[in-house]
């Protein structure tokens, strides 16, 4: 063993709900079919947010962080899939190891060890070298974005609702740009978000307390009548806000064959009239997580396709660790908050 297994760093757990703490903790070292990561970037996730607030399912304490990126420092004497040096993200959809979700590592730590690494080789993806560690952290939640566009199935010409650009509704408007759709209209009650969304390609990002959605995307689009009752023209409608009433607004001003992606966590069981489901022939899609997507999403931020850089409102880091949080809980003041380290 070398002389980093006895060295300390620094972990931020979920002792309770509202009680995060930085702990100190050994720093882990690599057995034989291990590798062990610095982390150089983590961003905070909604999900942690909902964990530091309301607590967690899977038992505290809990270290906490699966959006990271970071470089292979330590790698055990049988590992093929990683060497030393290689720069990687944390693919954590598609990871057996639970990091920041109950696992025994969270991204928010100094270092990582992944165990067993050959067996799982799809829990990292590499980082190509156009591609910044700050950057890196965003592609988990980029990837939650990709996947909600790819069950739309958003074609180019299309129109387009997003409601609530925190860093996933920012994410969906991102991709779709990338893709080649313009006509993205955001709603989002922060003012830094409707000004991020404008950034990352929205056509407009508006309050929806003083431009009533219905009405201004009658305004912008026009309406199309569905058995003699006018509707505004919207093709596909993102519910990212998770707010009380959105979707059901939604369901009832969707046009003949609009979609409705709910990304979204809903606060409450909805109720609406599914014979007008019936008639308008609406779509009503889920999307979590993302099976796929992440490499996708890899490879898009190395060609410049995908550009998520204005997702990024602060940067702080990890001695800041605590203010962090408050920073991210604020939708009025933050976005995407990536720790640094
Ligand atoms: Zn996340």
């Amino acid at each position: 063993m070398s002389e980093i297994g006895r060295a300390m760093m620094k972990v931020g757990v979920l002792h309770a709900a509202g009680d995060l703490k930085l702990d100190e903790a050994e720093r882990p070292s690599a057995g034989p079919d291990d590798i062990v990561i610095k982390v150089v970037a983590a961003g905070i996730c909604g999900t942690d947010l909902h964990f530091r607030n309301r607590g967690t399912r899977f038992g505290t304490p809990m270290p906490l962080g699966h959006e990271f990126a970071g470089e292979v420092i330590d790698v055990g004497a049988d590992v093929k899939s990683y060497k030393l040096g290689d720069r990687v993200a944390y693919n954590s959809n598609n990871s057996p190891a639970d990091m920041g979700r109950g696992g025994e590592c969270g991204g928010f730590s100094d270092y990582v060890i992944l165990r067993g690494v050959d067996a799982h080789p799809q829990s990292l993806c590499m980082i190509p070298d156009s591609v910044s560690y700050d950057h890196a952290a965003l592609v988990e939640p980029l990837s939650v974005s990709e996947h909600a566009i790819n069950r739309a199935e958003v074609e180019p010409g299309e129109s387009v609702a997003v409601f609530g650009v925190g860093p996933i509704g920012l994410g969906i408007v991102a991709g779709l740009k990338a893709r080649g759709i313009d006509d993205i209209i955001a709603f989002d009650l922060s003012p830094l978000r409707r000004e991020r969304a404008l950034a990352m390609g929205a056509r407009l990002a508006l309050d929806p307390r003083h431009y009533p959605v219905a009405e201004t995307l009658s305004r912008e689009r026009g309406m199309g009548k569905v058995w003699g009752v006018d509707l505004p023209k919207t093709d596909v409608y993102f519910e990212v806000s998770g707010g009380r009433g959105v979707l059901a607004d939604i369901m009832a001003m969707a046009n003949k064959r609009s979609r409705v992606i709910v990304v979204a966590m809903q606060p409450e069981p909805l109720t609406f009239d599914v014979s007008r489901l019936m008639s308008k022939e609406t779509s009503l899609i889920g999307a979590s997580g993302y099976p796929s997507e992440f490499p996708e999403v890899m490879a898009k931020l190395a060609d410049g396709s995908l550009d998520a850089e204005a997702m990024i409102t602060h940067r702080l880091p990890f001695s800041d660790f605590l203010n962090a949080f408050e920073v991210a809980n604020d939708a009025n003041c933050a976005a995407k908050v990536v720790i640094t380290f």
